[in-house]
C-alpha cells in the first residue's frame, strides 16, 4: 500500500498546474540532482504542467541538467513550491514561501519545526535523492534512464559512495533498483561526480599537509583567498574537499573555513566521525546533520570560537 505522505504529495502535484522546485544555497550534487530529477519526473508524467527547477547555477553541475529561469511576469499565486534538501526557508536559494499557494518540503536534515504546509522529513535517509527515489517507486510514477542516473548520482554523492553512516539497507536497495531497472551507466555517473583536474588533487595534498591537528583530534585549516588563487581552484570545490579527510585515524572532527569576498562571510565546513557536531554548529547560527554540518560567520573571532568549541567537543570523546 502506498505510504500516506507519498499519496498526499502526489495529490498536490496533480492538483497544481505550475510547480516550482527549489533547494539550498551553495548546492551540492544531491541538492542539484534532487531538483532536476523531480522536475523531470513531474514533466514526464504530467507533460502539460509548467515545472521549474530554480536557484543559482553552478557550472560544474550543468552535466546533471540545466536549471530554469523564471521570467518576472510569472505569478505564483496559484503555484506549488517544493523545497528539497533544505530544512528552513532562510537556507532556500530563491523563492519566498509567501508567494506560493501551497508549499511542500522533502528533506533529510534534522529539523524540529514545521516550515511548509506538507512535509516529508526523514533524517535517517542518506540523501534527498534517496527519498525521491522511494517516493517514485512507491507512487509508481514513470522515470527514465536519465532521471534514474541523476537519482543514483545524488545517492552516491551524499552517502560518499556508501561510506557514511547514514547508508542503510534502504539506500543500497533503492540504488540497486535504479541500477537494475534503468541500466544505469555507472562510469558516466562517476565521471560526472569524480573526474577532476590534477591541480585540485595538488590542493588537496596541500590541505592535508598543512592541516593543524589538536591533541584532542580536531583538525582545522583556514583556506585563504590567496591560496585559492595560487592553486587556481574555485572556493566551493576547495570547501567540498572536507569530505576527503574521512577515515584519517588521528581525526575525530575536522573543519575548514573559507572567506567569501562578495558576501563578506566566513563559510565553515565541519565533519566528524561519531561526534555529534550539529548542535555545536547551531550555537554559531549554523546547523546540518549529526556528523556533517556548516555555519556562516561574520568575523575571524567567531571562526576561532567555533573551532575552539569543536575542539572541546573532541576532548569530551577523547578516550573513546
Ligand atoms: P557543507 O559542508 O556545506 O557540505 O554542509 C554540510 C551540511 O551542513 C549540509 O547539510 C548543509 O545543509 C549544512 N549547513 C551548512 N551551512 C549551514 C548553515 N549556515 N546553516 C545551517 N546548516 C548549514
Amino acid at each position: 500500500m502506498m505510504d500516506n505522505i507519498h499519496k498526499q504529495i502526489l495529490k498536490k502535484i496533480k492538483e497544481f498546474d505550475t510547480i516550482v522546485i527549489a533547494r539550498h544555497i551553495g548546492p551540492d550534487p544531491d541538492a542539484i540532482t534532487s531538483e532536476v530529477a523531480l522536475r523531470d519526473i513531474i514533466k514526464l508524467n504530467f507533460p502539460k504542467k509548467k515545472v521549474y527547477a530554480i536557484g543559482s547555477g553552478v557550472s560544474k553541475f550543468k552535466c546533471f541538467g540545466i536549471l530554469d529561469k523564471i521570467s518576472e511576469d510569472v505569478s505564483f499565486n496559484d503555484a506549488l513550491l517544493i523545497i528539497l534538501d533544505v530544512p528552513r526557508f532562510d537556507r532556500v536559494d530563491g523563492p519566498k514561501k509567501e508567494e506560493f499557494k501551497y508549499t511542500i518540503k522533502i528533506d533529510h536534515h534534522p529539523c524540529e519545526e514545521g516550515v511548509t504546509d506538507l512535509e516529508l522529513v526523514d533524517d535517517t535517509a542518506a540523501s534527498c535523492t534517496q527519498m525521491i527515489t522511494d517516493f517514485v517507486f512507491d507512487t509508481k510514477l514513470k522515470i527514465n534512464k536519465e532521471i534514474a542516473e541523476n537519482l543514483y548520482a545524488g545517492i552516491v554523492a551524499d552517502s560518499d559512495r556508501f561510506l557514511l553512516s547514514y547508508t542503510s539497507p534502504k539506500t543500497l536497495y533503492l540504488a540497486a533498483m535504479l541500477m537494475e531497472k534503468y541500466k544505469i551507466d555507472i562510469m558516466s555517473v562517476y565521471n560526472k561526480l569524480y573526474e577532476r583536474p590534477i591541480k585540485e588533487r595538488k590542493f588537496e595534498s596541500f590541505l592535508i599537509s598543512n592541516l593543524k591537528v589538536s591533541k584532542n583530534g580536531f583538525g582545522y585549516i583556514k583556506i585563504t583567498n590567496s591560496l585559492i588563487k595560487e592553486f587556481d581552484v574555485d572556493s566551493s570545490t576547495a570547501s567540498n574537499m572536507i569530505n576527503d579527510l574521512n577515515f584519517i585515524k588521528e581525526l575525530k572532527c575536522w573543519a575548514f573555513s573559507s572567506y567569501d569576498d562578495n558576501s563578506k562571510i566566513y563559510k565553515i565546513n565541519i565533519r566528524s566521525r561519531n561526534i555529534p557536531i550539529n548542535q555545536v554548529a547551531e550555537k554559531f547560527n549554523g546547523g546540518g546533520h549529526k556528523f556533517a554540518s556548516g555555519a556562516r560567520l561574520k568575523d575571524e573571532e567567531s571562526v576561532d570560537a567555533l573551532f575552539e568549541a569543536l575542539d572541546n567537543e573532541c576532548e569530551k570523546y577523547r578516550d573513546e
